[in-house]
């Protein structure tokens, strides 16, 4: 069983990789072009692609009798495989649910924290040696404890940030979801997304992503928030209308932003970067190396029962 791993990984996944399977690495750290990806589905019986490597229709399109038969995807998002097409050439896709939770829920803390205390515009101040000293009215931000949270999304990361924010900052929760949740904290389901982001302090993007989502978060969402309202995104950056959050920051209309992932990622809008009232932050949720090896076993479980001829332990519906 040949295997193809799309990116340099830590060294304790690497390790098993080549302890387990005959494996390949990939040592570019940029996604696969469109040759690579004929060559993983042509050439390697599992390949463990991941954000970036996009196995679209017209890719699978192209190899109509893979070799190929599991895409261990490295992450818990998958919006990049077109997973029905991956099923029609007969290529099972498995993902890394779970590994990821609290890595991401925390890098969403972070974001809601600095963009409400204006943690990074004062970092900035600091460093440039323009900062004249602390007085009663210098650099106020948006209290954070106590307030009304908003989750768009409320699955394993939703429920983690929901988590932090009531039991950690005695926040209000509410929430948008495509069905109930039975959770141990008090949690309102929101009839409306509209509604949810007119109710609320901060506004959290918590839902995967791909052709459902793509522009959840709208103008009119946008102008539905409160004027003194922060958007925090980590989820995936198509699930907001980019431009419609730069006109909305720029006229006003919500008071900022904490950003973890971009509509045309890595690209950063010029506008979104001059923006003080922007955290802008280069898709870090599930960046430490304890979630990144837990990521790459989880990846490497998928594999190595595919391999035993089991059933995968996260094969994508
Ligand atoms: P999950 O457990 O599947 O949760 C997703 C939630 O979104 C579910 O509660 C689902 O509701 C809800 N949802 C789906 N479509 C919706 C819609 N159209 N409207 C409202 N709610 C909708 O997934 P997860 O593990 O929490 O991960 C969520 C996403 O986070 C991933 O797909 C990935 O793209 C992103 N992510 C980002 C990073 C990062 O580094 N920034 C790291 C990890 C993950 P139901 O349960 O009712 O279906």
């Amino acid at each position: 069983m040949k295997l193809l791993i799309a990116r340099p990984m830590t060294a304790a996944v690497e390790a098993r990789a080549r302890a387990e399977f005959d494996t390949e690495i990939r040592t570019s750290t940029a996604p696969m072009t469109e040759a690579e990806m004929l060559r993983a589905l042509s050439e390697f019986d599992i390949v463990m692609p991941t954000l970036g490597d996009m196995f679209s229709a017209g890719v699978f399109a192209q190899v109509p009798e893979p070799r190929c038969r599991l895409l261990a995807n490295f992450g818990v998002g998958y919006n990049h495989i077109d997973v029905a097409a991956a099923r029609g050439a007969g290529v099972a896709v498995s993902n890394t649910p779970g590994a990821v939770t609290d890595a991401t829920a925390d890098i969403a803390m972070t974001l809601l924290l600095m963009t409400a205390r204006r943690a990074g515009e004062g970092e900035r101040l600091v460093r440039s040696g323009r900062w004249e000293g602390w007085h009663p009215t210098q650099m106020l931000g948006h209290h954070v404890t106590g307030k009304h949270v908003g989750i768009v999304g409320l699955g394993r990361i939703g429920q983690a940030i929901a988590r932090r924010c009531h039991f950690g900052f005695g926040m209000q929760v509410s929430y948008v979801a495509r069905s109930d949740k039975d959770v141990d904290f008090p949690a309102t389901r929101m009839d409306s997304l509209a509604v949810l982001a007119g109710a609320v302090d901060f506004l959290v993007v918590a839902v995967p992503g791909g052709a459902e989502t793509r522009h959840l978060i709208d103008a009119q969402v946008l102008a539905a928030m409160k004027p003194s309202g922060i958007l925090v995104n980590i989820a995936r950056g198509e699930v907001v209308d980019e431009a419609a959050l730069i006109a909305a920051l720029s006229e006003g209309q919500i008071a900022g932003a904490g950003l973890d992932v971009y509509e045309f990622e890595p690209k950063v809008p010029e506008a979104l970067r001059a923006m003080e009232q922007v955290t802008l932050l280069p898709h870090l949720g599930t960046a430490t190396e304890e979630v990144r090896t837990g990521m790459g076993h989880m990846a490497m479980d998928n594999v190595a029962a595919f391999v035993a001829g089991r059933d995968l332990p996260n094969p994508v519906a």
